[in-house]
């Protein structure tokens, strides 16, 4: 039988009226969203969290329901929905009397992920896509995978990630048209961020308009 994890009940009620920008940071692997993320957080102050360092995090913390994911994960299988999604809570939540907004990196991975996190936290305000091209990718992530130790960073690895972005996130930009704003991930880091960082005044602007 597989282990049952244990879920908690969130108040989600502060998060619902703190307003705060709750923005999507989409893109292949290797598009540069952990470079952006980090110049996004220098200059204005918002939460960066990513999926995979939650769950990376919470095995490492040793607690009883990290073991419990890390033998989801050593068998291979696939973490629930369930967990990533209170893992984000949690997250949000406890940064919520400091934060300015929130990042959210590489999540949703499908339509779905995204239809859910809506339903349960709170509507996105904004996704930033980071649209570069597959060679591009695979260049930057060979060249990443030189000093990252990350076991995902080798050539034939890359090749499957670049597939389940094309077949499963990228429709996530779709489906979401208005609330997206697209940028080249083919300039350099300065220039994409400079693109960026217009896109986040102008909804600053707006928040406090
Ligand atoms: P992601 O988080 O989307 O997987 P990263 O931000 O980790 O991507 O970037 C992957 C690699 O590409 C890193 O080595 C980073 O330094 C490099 N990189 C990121 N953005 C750019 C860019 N705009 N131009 C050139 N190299 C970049
Ligand atoms: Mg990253």
């Amino acid at each position: 039988m597989a282990s049952q994890i244990t879920r908690k009940e969130y108040d989600l009620a502060p998060l619902k009226n703190a307003n705060l920008p709750m923005i999507w940071v989409l893109g292949g692997p290797g598009s540069g969203k952990g470079t952006q993320c980090d110049l996004i957080v220098k200059k204005y102050g918002y939460t960066h969290l990513s999926s995979g360092d939650l769950l990376r995090a919470e095995v490492a913390s040793g607690s009883e329901r990290g073991k419990q994911l890390n033998e989801i994960m050593q068998k291979g299988e696939l973490v629930s929905l369930d967990i990533v999604m209170d893992l984000l809570k949690e997250a949000i939540l406890s940064k919520l009397s400091t934060s300015k907004g929130y990042l959210i990196d590489g999540y949703p991975r499908d339509i779905s992920q995204g239809e859910i996190f809506e339903k349960e936290i709170v509507p996105c305000t904004l996704i930033l896509f980071f649209d570069a091209k597959d060679e591009t990718m695979k260049e930057r992530l060979l060249s990443r995978g030189k000093s990252s130790g990350r076991v995902d960073d080798n050539e034939e690895t890359i090749m499957k990630r670049l597939k389940t972005f094309h077949d499963l996130s990228a429709p996530v930009v779709d489906h979401y048209k208005i609330k997206c704003k697209t940028f080249s991930a083919e300039l350099p880091p300065q220039e994409v961020f400079c693109a960026v960082s217009k896109c986040l005044d102008a909804i600053q602007q707006q928040a406090s308009a």
